[in-house]
């Protein structure tokens, strides 16, 4: 029996960053940049005006109150989108509007609130100096400057920066792409109606939603019987669009546990029993030239979730070169709301409700009961050396994925 630290230690040694690529900046989302990217141009691209007004020279507007306006004449409209080269002779206005081009020789914008409105000539009842709602070329961003660092995760506002700058395709570590395949004689495909003895194949809809809630892009193969040649000939017809792979079913004791049996004879995958409830048998290692790193998940659905939170969501992040928070990664603290007991000697994950910080039990915890699963927040991490969990004592907490908004 191994730890579930060991185990993961295990995982995160072997798992390599994936080599960057370039992309398209809207594919780019969730991607960690892989190179600092600098402005091709500079934002504002040119002079601009912050409000809808109008253009002035500020001195020629210096003595202007609300009692005594100053009054010019209107020479021009220019809106947003103008693409001419204006000039604004002294003692003369142009009524702008925001991001429009300033004109030549225009230092300051009037909003319109402070002025008559005046399409010919303008009153205008306040003062404002040099510079006053104009937007100066270069302010934000200056061309050739290093605009975003590599490292940095590009969420919206890193793409829209990226976009205005000029910048259509950046250089990313892309979304790691996992292949999910579930393995077992009895599963049914999502939608048909299982005959009696067999069962849905949820987990391999399950894990395809985790990947995706981890920011990974899933290809579910979906249900394979349990038959060694069936089995050998999917796992290496699918190496080829995997930088990973999760089975589920197939590793514990049974007389029909397949994965183990065929990963076994491959020898690049080691199967051990890690202290942990629900999720014992484990298996992990690599697959086929390129190292395929293979996660090798028991059947129960519970165990499956439960293994996926603990064991490849960080191994996904790590390959997407997101830097992971310190160990236990993503665990936030809660208090347990009633008693428990816990078995000793192996690490549980317990499903619970979190009311705030109140962490209470979820239902049945069998590692068969979606049920319960789907009713949780949050697994309950206690340790392997706690038998019993008192109410009011502290708990770390593993969010379950895509429960976030809720
Ligand atoms: P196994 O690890 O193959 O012995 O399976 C353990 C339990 O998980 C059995 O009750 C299976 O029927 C169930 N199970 C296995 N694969 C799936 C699946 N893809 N979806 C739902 N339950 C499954
Ligand atoms: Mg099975």
């Amino acid at each position: 029996m191994i730890s579930v630290e060991q185990h993961l230690d295990r995982i995160l040694n072997t798992v390599k960053v994936i080599r960057p690529f370039e992309l398209g900046v809207l594919d780019a989302q969730g991607c960690i940049l892989a190179a600092d990217v600098e402005a091709r141009g500079s934002l504002p691209g040119f002079t601009n005006s912050a409000m809808d007004g109008y253009a002035v020279h500020a001195a020629d507007i210096a003595t202007a109150t609300a009692e005594d306006p100053v009054v010019l004449p209107v020479v021009n409209d220019i809106a947003a989108g103008n693409t001419q080269a204006l000039s604004l002779a002294q003692g003369q206005t142009m009524r702008i509007m925001t991001g429009a081009p300033m004109p030549h020789g225009a230092d300051a914008v009037v909003p319109v609130e402070a002025t008559d409105g005046g399409v010919v000539r303008v009153a205008i009842r306040e003062r404002r100096l040099a510079g006053a709602h104009v937007r100066e070329a270069g302010e934000d961003v200056e061309a050739g400057n290093v605009v975003l660092r590599r490292g940095t995760l590009l969420g919206p506002g890193q793409i829209a920066l990226l976009a205005a700058a000029g910048i259509a395709r950046v250089r990313v570590v892309p979304r790691p792409r996992v292949v999910v395949v579930s393995t077992g004689d009895e599963l049914v495909e999502v939608g048909r109606t299982p005959g009696f003895g067999q069962i849905v194949d949820s987990n391999s809809v399950m894990l395809t939603a985790a990947v995706t809630a981890v920011g990974a892009t899933p290809f579910r193969v979906g249900g394979v019987p349990d038959d060694a040649r069936t089995l050998m000939d999917t796992l290496e017809g699918q190496l080829v669009r995997a930088d990973v792979i999760i089975t589920t079913g197939g590793v514990s004791m049974g007389a029909f546990d397949t994965v183990k049996e065929v990963l076994s004879r491959v020898g690049t995958v080691q199967f051990d029993k890690v202290a942990m409830r629900p999720g014992m048998p484990q298996g992990f290692g690599v697959l086929g030239e390129e190292q395929v790193p293979v996660f090798t998940l028991p059947g129960n659905p519970v165990s499956a979730l439960v293994s996926f939170h603990v064991f490849v969501a960080p191994a996904l992040r790590a390959m997407a070169g997101r830097p992971e928070p310190s160990y236990p990664p993503g665990y936030v603290p809660a208090v347990a709301a009633e008693p428990f007991t816990s078995v000793p000697g192996k690490m549980e994950f317990v499903r619970v409700v979190l009311d705030d910080d109140r962490a209470r039990l979820a239902g049945g915890q069998g590692s068969h009961m979606l049920g319960a699963l789907a009713a949780a927040d949050a697994l309950a991490v206690v340790p392997a050396d706690v038998a019993e969990v008192a109410a009011g004592d502290e708990l770390m907490c593993l969010p379950l994925l895509g429960r976030e908004g809720q």
